[in-house]
This record gives C-alpha cells, structure tokens and sequence, in this order.
C-alpha cells in the first residue's frame, strides 16, 4: 500500500510509525511538508543576539500524556534524552501532573520520533492540488494532517472532497487564532515562577508566557508571550510594532524591567492562524474513497493539542489500513 502522509508535524509522524508497525514497507511511504524542519506547530526558533543564540519555542509550549499508547513514547522519549519533564503544573496550586517539553524545544520530539524510525520526510514541498500530487507520485492512500481548512483546500482542487454531508461538517471545523510575541531581552524576566511559565486562562490578553531560559532551551534569555485568542483576533492585522507595543503592555508584570523595549535585542511576531481547533471533531479521523483512500487526520480530531494529534494520526494509519 503505496501511502502518501501530508504534514511532518506529530499527526504526520505517529501515522507514519503506525504503518510501519502494521508491517509496511518504508519504501512504499512518502511523507511531505512544506516547511523547512518536522514539527509543524511544535515549532522552535532562534534569534541570534550580541549574547548568543536566544531559542524560542513559539508555538506550543508543552504537552502532556495521559494515554498509556502516548505515555510509552514519551518514556522512550526521554530515555532516548528528546524529552524532559518542565513541570507538574504552573499556578500556585500545581496538580501534580507532568508537563513535558522538548529537551532542545519542542521539535526535539518530532525530530526523535523521525529519528527512532528512520523516516525522512521530503521538506519545503507544499501540496497545492492533491490530485496533481498524485499524477506524479501515484498512491494508494492518503493521510492528511494539515489543519482541516488548508486540507479540504488541497482537496478541493482535484475534486476530492468526500460525499457533502462529511464535506459541510469538516468545513464547519473552524480555529482561533494566536499572535506569539518573541523577545531577546538583555535579562530575563523577573515576574515568573523558577520553571519559567505563566498559563493565563480566561485572561482578556495573555494566554501564556515562557521565559526560555529558566524553561531550559535557551542559553540567553529569551520570552514567548502567547496573546489570548480574543487579542490575537482584534490584533491580526495590526502592524508588528502595535502587536508589540501592547504585549509589552499586557506582560509588564511577568517581564520585570526585562520589558523595557528600548533594552530588547531582537524580537518577532508569529501569526498562528490555526492555533486550535474550536470544536474538535468527534471521531479521531475521518476517511472515504478507495482509489485512493484519503484520511484526515490531525489535533481536530477526538482530542485536542500534542497527543489528541499523536492519537489522530495514528488511528488514520489504522483507518487506511485495514481498507
Ligand atoms: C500558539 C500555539 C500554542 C499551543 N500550545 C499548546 C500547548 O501548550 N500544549 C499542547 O498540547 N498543544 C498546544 N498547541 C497545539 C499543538 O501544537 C497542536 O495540537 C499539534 O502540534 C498539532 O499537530 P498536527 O500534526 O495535528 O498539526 P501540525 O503540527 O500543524 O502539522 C501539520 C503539518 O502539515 C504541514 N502542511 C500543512 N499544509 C501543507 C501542504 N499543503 N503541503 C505540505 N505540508 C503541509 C505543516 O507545515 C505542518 O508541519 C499549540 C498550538 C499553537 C499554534
């Protein structure tokens, strides 16, 4: 079964080491991602400064494991020194369970699980038109891993939607959007706990923010901050600087004087368009067609975040596979 995976991030991945586990051939497997590195939204940065290197993680900030198929990988995981354990919880009453981060960031995961089964997906490809894809490069099944509405694009191209009723409801899967603010301060922030995180919920503008250092990844300091979905919507089309401004604004209490902006080295705005799903789908893929079979898989589906994906993308490898 000549299968063709869409996406490198952790959907992608945990679908390619299911087939493989299920006894396909590696050579009958592509995996494609338009991006430069695996990972999708898993995703880490670096912004050179007079200090060194400041490392970001920029879009999710860790994950955690609750199932026991996705708790054996992350245990092999950091075994294999990919994944460290950041915290057991980040208010002032924390419940005890782990949070975990990549050890270099958080594509440290998804580069491991690349790694640990030799798989090497081909980077900076974008599938525009599925159909095309497959003219070229013919296979026998297809997984999809992109967020729903970049999918359903790829797919629309070649007439490849799936019967209308399972068309309208996947187009009715919409996502909130996030504005990640990077800085490269001369110091660290002051305003945090020891592990380096704030998780802001129900906060009108602050979703989350990470002092990289004291979080581990970054050897100068270096702050993610995580606007709330509300902001980052009224914010999209603001200029860097407003974005900027207003950050600087809403976190002053995190940063300390590590958010005086004429002291900051360097810094980024990262627009997510698709930072979550609003409503997850309920079944953990959704798959149709025969020639060939198409799945969509991905954190929109059965559960959300890092291992509501992981769980997706290998339950849409089961799916294609006992058709
Ligand atoms: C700002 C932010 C904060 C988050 N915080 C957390 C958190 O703290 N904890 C948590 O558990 N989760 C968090 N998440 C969610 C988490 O990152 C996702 O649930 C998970 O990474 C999704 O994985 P995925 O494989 O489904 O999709 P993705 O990671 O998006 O992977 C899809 C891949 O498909 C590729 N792709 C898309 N279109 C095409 C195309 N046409 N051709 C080729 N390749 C294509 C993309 O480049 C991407 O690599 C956060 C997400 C964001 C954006």
């Amino acid at each position: 079964m000549r299968t063709l995976i869409v996406g490198a991030g952790i959907a992608g991945l945990a679908a390619a080491r299911r087939l493989l586990e299920l006894g396909l051939e590696p050579d009958d497997l592509r995996i494609v991602d338009k991006a430069r590195g695996v990972g999708g939204r898993m995703a880490s940065r670096r912004i050179g400064t007079p200090a060194g290197v400041a490392r970001f993680d920029h879009g999710a900030q860790f994950f955690t494991s609750r199932s026991e198929t996705f708790s054996s990988v992350v245990a092999a995981a950091v075994d294999a020194g990919a994944v460290v354990e950041w915290t057991r919880g980040f208010g002032p009453d924390p419940d005890g369970h782990p949070r975990w981060r990549g050890s270099a960031g958080m594509t440290s995961l998804c580069k491991w699980l690349a790694a640990d089964a030799g798989l090497e997906p081909l980077l900076g490809h974008r599938i525009m038109d599925l159909r095309a894809e497959l003219a070229d490069h013919p296979a026998d099944a297809v997984i999809h891993t992109a967020p729903v509405p970049q999918a359903l694009a790829t797919l629309a191209l070649g007439a490849m939607l799936p019967e209308p009723t399972v068309a309208q409801q996947l187009a009715e899967i919409h996502y909130k959007p996030t504005i990640a603010v990077l800085l490269a301060p001369q110091i660290d922030p002051t305003g945090l706990a020891a592990h380096g995180g704030a998780q802001y919920v129900d906060h009108p503008d602050l979703a989350f923010v990470a002092d990289n250092r004291a979080k581990g990844i970054s050897p100068v300091p270096a702050v993610t901050i995580h606007l709330s979905n509300e902001r980052s919507n009224e914010l999209w089309n603001a200029t860097d600087d407003d974005v900027l401004t207003r950050a600087l604004a809403w976190a002053a209490d995190a940063l300390g004087e590590a958010g005086d902006r004429k002291a900051l080295v360097g810094h980024q705005i990262q627009r997510w368009r698709y930072a979550g799903p609003v409503d997850i789908h309920p079944d953990a893929t959704v798959v149709w067609g025969n020639d060939p079979v198409v799945a969509l898989a991905g954190e929109a589906f059965a559960g959300p975040k890092v291992e509501g994906a992981f769980l997706s993308g290998r339950a849409a490898a089961d799916a294609v596979f006992v058709r």
